[in-house]
């Protein structure tokens, strides 16, 4: 077991900076997610973790050691990769048992392991066989049995699940999670996918262009965004944005878009007129009715997905969802009014994207 710290990491290649200065305590036992569009430096700072990437500067220790200059496999890591690199020519228990024989274990001392991995893992009926005749998912199970055997004090897992399909995708992630459970280990998961970053972290860490944009608990992340990056990139489909001017009315402030169309501002936003300001509201916290005193908006596109509807529109000139559960028959084309509820607003700084309330 073991806490990670970073302080200040970062990393250059060449004259390129791709990783600025990352500050990150993580805690004995706890699963945490770095999740961030492509290229936003999550596999280089997790590599750097591994000791697969020099650490440019700043500093990195594992359960308390200093581990900058250590090589991987004194760091006492194990690491999942997209790609299983399992070993063709290997059957699954050879695969498994790569690892303690390159250590010169004695087979009587790791066989119980391997046994105890293949059992948690679905794989006791599978040790004769080569990866090519298993599935997806089996292979992805002999590559976490081959990181579990090690009984690493970190996990770390790089966008282990983008080679499978939809549904084994929701089943490893499941897997994962309950392994983790039983195991009681620190993980730093890697992934692109904000439904994995939610269902599987303790803690979330939305990274971009090589710098933290909010580190938080996952519902944290999704009920308080700290700025417009993260309130976009939480959320399926993702909140939705109305960008205007704050204006002064005869019934307190509102917000002015470009349409013409102006939304009062309700509560006491910390905003004076003139300011530009985004505002923001989740698709399932719009209610829709036929009233007059709501935004009207036109339904361009209605999409069933079996336990909830999208309807899209446009508000102020960008495109907006709103998501109920119930099928009610609405056609493209029909006016609907929508209403914002207080509660579940979010307003932005346009300029810096940072949250206001
Ligand atoms: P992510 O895992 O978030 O998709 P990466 O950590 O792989 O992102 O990459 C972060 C940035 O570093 C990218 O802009 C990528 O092009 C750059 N990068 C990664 N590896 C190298 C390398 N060996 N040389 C130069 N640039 C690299």
């Amino acid at each position: 077991m073991a806490a990670v710290q970073l302080s200040g990491i970062y990393k250059r290649y060449g004259d390129t900076q791709v990783v600025h200065g990352i500050d990150l305590h993580i805690d004995d036992g706890e699963f945490v997610v770095l999740v961030g569009p492509s290229g936003c430096g999550k596999s280089t700072l997790m590599r750097m973790v591994a000791g697969l990437e020099e650490i440019s500067g700043g500093e990195l220790t594992i359960g308390g050691t200093r581990a900058n200059g250590l090589a991987p496999q004194q760091r006492n890591v194990s690491m999942v990769f997209q790609s299983y690199a399992l070993y063709p020519h290997l059957s699954v228990y050879d695969n498994i048992a790569f690892g303690p024989r390159i250590r010169k274990e004695a087979a009587a001392k790791f066989k119980p392991r391997i046994e105890a991995a293949a059992k948690m893992l679905n794989l006791s009926g599978y040790l004769d066989r080569l990866p090519r005749a298993l599935s997806g998912g089996q292979r992805q199970r002999v590559a976490m049995g081959r990181a579990v055997v090690r009984e690493p004090s970190l996990f770390l897992f790089d966008e282990p699940l983008s080679n499978l399909d939809a549904k084994l995708r929701v089943q490893m992630r499941t897997e994962i999670k309950a392994l983790h459970q039983r195991l009681q280990n620190t993980v730093i998961y890697v992934t692109h996918d904000q439904i994995e970053a939610m269902t599987m972290a303790d803690r979330i860490v939305v990274m971009n262009a090589g710098r933290i944009e909010q580190i938080g608990r996952p519902l944290e992340l999704y009920d308080r965004p700290a700025n417009l990056f993260v309130a976009s990139f939480l959320g399926s489909p993702s909140m939705n944005f109305a960008e205007g001017e704050v204006v002064a009315g005869d019934g307190g402030l509102a917000l002015l878009l470009p349409d013409g169309l102006r939304i009062a501002l309700t509560g006491q936003p910390p905003v004076q007129p003139g300011a530009k300001v985004t505002l923001g509201v989740r698709p399932e916290h719009i209610e829709t009715g036929a009233a007059q005193d709501g935004i009207p908006m036109t339904i361009e596109v209605v999409e069933p997905t079996g336990a909830e509807t999208h309807l899209y529109g446009k508000i102020g000139g960008n495109a907006w969802c709103v998501t109920t559960r119930e099928r009610a028959l609405i056609e493209p084309g029909q006016r609907v009014t929508l209403r914002l509820p207080a509660e579940h607003r979010h307003l932005f700084d346009t300029e810096s994207g940072r949250r206001l309330a």
